[in-house]
């Protein structure tokens, strides 16, 4: 399996503090959208959520590591790619766009913009969005403060600290004989299904977890799990964890609030599926020529 999308590159490098500023990758997010030079919406989408792609779409690059000035309300330092400095950025609501730039969504920006920098806008969206959100101290309310040692905000008055969080999920394909369980939670695009999925609780395991969201979601019950793989899953901040297993017993008997449509699907004859930027995909696929060289 090719690299997943969001995947850490091999040549980046983590750090928190910049020691000496120089041209680098800007990062720029207004709410989710990221500010990029693009071309024209002409390129397919397999992506049910996102109409057309831009041709080609790139980074603003910068001198300057200060040239957002007082238009940015915040910014990080993300480390180095390579030689090249990386800087995430967010703007306020009302900020211009720049000439010759343009806001695109990120979803929008999969096997356009460059894998690396692909990969590091997921990153960088998820940091700006946790910094946002710890500006104050969630047990005493007191202003918190950045380290330039580390990622976190910690509160000087009672010292508790905030780290980036990220929330596990598992994903669980479901086998039986020919056939996958997809199913479709109402927020999806019209007519399209996939793997179950659901946040691990505190107190439980990956398997129990799988075994639980499973049963909760459709009254199977499953047996025979097996991992697939992980994926960084930037829209807010999880870490989906895919496994697949084999149907064991039950009657498909969909939780009315959490899914829309629940169906076992011959492997010949499936039903519109999420794009490949999601473990998702990469799951059904993998699974789909696995049972068709089976057969
Ligand atoms: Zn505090």
């Amino acid at each position: 399996m090719t690299e997943l999308p969001f995947s850490r590159p091999t040549d980046y490098e983590h750090f928190v503090t910049c020691e000496a500023p120089g041209e680098g990758c800007w990062f720029v997010f207004k709410g989710d959208q990221l500010l990029v030079e693009m071309g024209p919406l002409e390129a397919p989408s397999d992506d049910l959520r996102v109409r057309a792609r831009p041709a080609w779409a790139r980074l603003p690059l910068r001198k300057n590591h200060n040239w957002l000035g007082a238009t940015a309300l915040r910014t990080l330092y993300l480390g180095r790619l390579g030689a090249a400095h990386l800087w995430a950025a967010e703007v306020s609501p009302e900020a211009d766009v720049p000439g010759g730039l343009a806001w695109a969504g990120l979803r929008s920006l999969f096997s356009v913009l460059d894998d690396s920098h692909f990969a590091l806008a997921g990153r960088a969206l998820q940091l700006i969005d946790w910094d946002r959100s710890h500006q104050f101290c969630g047990r005493c309310g007191s202003p918190t403060v950045s380290k330039s040692e580390e990622r976190v905000r910690v509160c000087p008055a009672c010292k508790l600290s905030a780290y980036p969080r990220v929330a596990p999920a598992v994903m669980a394909l479901v086998r039986r004989e020919n056939q996958l369980l997809l199913a479709r939670s109402p927020h999806f695009p019209a007519g399209m299904y996939s793997a179950l999925a659901g946040f691990v609780e505190p107190g439980e395991s990956l398997e129990q977890c799988l075994a639980r969201e499973v049963h909760e979601e459709v009254g199977v019950q499953i047996s025979n799990t097996r991992y697939f793989a992980s994926q960084s899953w930037p829209f807010p901040h999880s870490l989906m964890i895919a496994f697949v297993c084999d149907y064991e017993s039950g009657e498909l008997r969909p939780q009315p609030s959490e899914i829309e449509a629940a169906n076992w699907f011959d492997v010949l004859q499936l039903p519109k599926l999420p794009s490949k930027i999601s473990i998702a995909r990469r799951l059904i696929d993998a699974v789909v020529v696995e049972m068709r060289g089976s057969k």
